[in-house]
């Protein structure tokens, strides 16, 4: 789905319109000089299902470059389909670089969430060799666009989001660092933190962006700092922001 001239939403779904796999996070497109940049993966429970999501975008080849949040099944396990069918470029900070490769499932949770019922106990998550470790230290040029990660930990150990510029707009890639509404996510998981998680609300205050692309949920396309704001305010009453789910 198209949201404007530069961002698609690939993944996931638009206002309550299924894209792809229900279990699927909502994952982007960025149109670049480049090529297609893709920001997660899914969480690749289907491989036929993924591909068909991706072509309907309008993107047959695929992504050039595919960047993600975190390790997440949700978010993670389309990635290794995503590398084999396209030829990607495959980027995430160095945790979930670790545990991709070790495909180590305790790490991202697997098994907690398998109890849960999030997804069916035959799912199989997908190791993958990151090609490009990235962290916060240093911004990353892609053609016209420019990839700033952010380490915004707390919803996991090793989330992060990515600062993104192109035409002189920035726009953040959340993942489950926050939501519309300002909401965000923690859980009953190891690495789930609510004092990294406002810190991490307090890092993206400081920063300029005018629309955010969460993981989940609805896109905020315009006044994306008032959604932070409602975070903050609950932040400063040293109160975790209120829980999405
Ligand atoms: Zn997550």
């Amino acid at each position: 789905m198209r949201i404007n001239h530069r961002w698609h939403q690939i993944l996931g779904s638009s206002n309550g319109v299924p894209l792809s796999n229900a279990v699927d996070c909502n994952a982007f497109g960025l149109e670049t000089s480049a090529g297609l940049v893709m920001f997660d993966a899914g969480a690749g429970i289907d491989p036929v299902e993924l591909h068909t999501a991706v072509a309907a975008a309008g993107f047959a080849n695929g992504p050039r470059h595919l960047f993600l949040t975190h390790g997440h099944a949700d978010h993670s396990g389309g990635a290794a389909h995503i590398a084999r069918q396209y030829g990607s470029v495959v980027y995430a900070g160095p945790l979930t670089a670790e545990w991709l490769a070790a495909g180590d499932e305790e790490r991202i949770s697997l098994p907690a969430a398998r109890r849960a019922g999030v997804y069916p106990d035959q799912y199989k998550w997908q190791p993958l060799v990151i090609d490009q470790i990235v962290d916060d230290a240093a911004a990353i040029a892609i053609g016209d666009a420019e990839i700033r990660p952010v380490a915004t930990p707390g919803h996991s150990a090793d989330h992060l989001s990515y600062l993104v510029t192109i035409d002189g707009e920035a726009t953040l890639i959340a993942g489950d660092a926050i939501f519309a509404g300002g909401t965000i996510i923690l859980q009953d998981i190891w690495d789930s933190s609510v004092a990294q998680s406002c810190e991490s609300i307090r890092r993206l205050a400081s920063l300029s962006f005018d629309a955010f692309l969460a993981g989940h949920g609805s896109a905020v396309l315009s006044g994306a700092k008032s959604h932070v704001a409602e975070a903050m305010q609950r932040v400063a009453r040293l109160l975790p922001p209120r829980n999405f789910v």
